[in-house]
């Protein structure tokens, strides 16, 4: 791995990437999964690189669910491997929820690498050997262990692909999925989507178990039914607008009004380079579009 200082301002990010390039050399990530990485880093990127607190919120849901389920199984790929295989392990001990390989680029020996990781990380069962096609689909995706997904009342899926996350929640199980992106037919078909970052989340839903562990199952029911998952979806796509809008803002010069607390801009706006537009311009621009570029 390449030593890469504490002090990078992108440091998580390139940690993160070091991490899914080495399961690649260990036979645990295929190498679309280092493209599926850069997605979510993308979106990552527009999120702000940190848990938002609908995702916290969301979070706290899955918590509940897990520890409401009869049958919770947590799906591992090749990814959710390489990043946080420790924690899944003890993601699924406190819950009682079991671990299953399963895999969208799926060879035997990925399966027996990816079980044989978890069990290094303290794991003591692990599904996905003898799994059968048993869900509607084209791809390998299809094949589950007929004690642990098939039979699943709430699925744990970090790093979904949409077909087989809209399978899942058809066949009335309840399907929490991490997923950056907001957009993506995971996040828009799953019952609780976590847009965050997935080693956040395990790392942040382990440290709320014990709390929700002191909670009544009425308690818990309540949590779960006064969830909705549009809200969670809106707000995430709310944080990149006003993300972006922020950017826009910096580039012209704008204060922002957030950290203003309503008021007087603290400083002048910055400068503009000669070579940028005015800013009533370039506002133009981005509301009209490209043919006022030619003004
Ligand atoms: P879908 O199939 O749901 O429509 P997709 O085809 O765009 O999504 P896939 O390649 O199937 O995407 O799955 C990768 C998804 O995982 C992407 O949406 C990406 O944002 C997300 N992702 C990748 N790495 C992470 C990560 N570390 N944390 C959270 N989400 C991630
Ligand atoms: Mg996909």
């Amino acid at each position: 791995m390449t030593e890469i200082p504490k002090n990078h301002p992108r440091y998580e990010s390139l940690v993160t990437r070091e991490q899914i390039s080495a399961g690649v050399d260990k036979g645990i990530t295929s190498r679309q999964g280092l493209i599926a990485q850069g997605r979510g880093e993308a979106f990552d990127y527009l999120i702000g690189e940190k848990t938002i607190e609908s995702a916290e919120y969301a979070e706290a849901v899955s918590v509940a669910l897990l520890l409401l389920a009869k049958k919770p199984v947590i799906s591992v790929n090749g990814n959710a491997a390489a990043l946080a295989a420790a924690d899944l392990v003890t993601l699924s001990k406190l819950t009682g929820a079991l671990l299953e390989v399963n895999l969208f680029h799926r060879t035997d020996e990925r399966v027996k690498k990816i079980i044989d990781e978890l069990k290094n990380n303290g794991a003591d069962v692990v599904l996905g050997e003898n799994a059968e096609p048993l869900l509607p689909l084209e791809h390998e995706r299809a094949k589950v262990e007929r004690e642990g997904i098939y039979d699943a009342d709430v699925i744990f899926v970090p790093l979904e692909d949409g077909d087989r996350c809209k399978v899942l929640a058809e066949m009335k199980k309840l399907v929490i999925a991490v997923d950056l992106n907001p957009l993506s037919r995971t996040a828009q078909t799953a019952h609780v989507s976590i847009i965050d970052n997935f080693k956040r989340a395990v790392s942040n839903m382990i440290k709320m178990i014990p709390e929700f562990k002191e909670m009544t199952e009425k308690d818990l029911w309540e949590i779960v039914e006064a969830y909705d998952n549009n809200i969670v979806l809106v707000d995430a796509i709310e944080t990149i607008k006003e993300n972006l809008t922020a950017e826009q803002n910096k580039i012209l010069g704008i204060e922002d009004e957030k950290n203003n607390n309503g008021a007087q801009p603290q400083k002048e706006p910055k400068k503009r380079v000669r070579m940028q537009r005015n800013a009533e311009i370039a506002k133009r621009v981005m509301s009209r579009g490209g043919d006022l570029m030619m003004e």
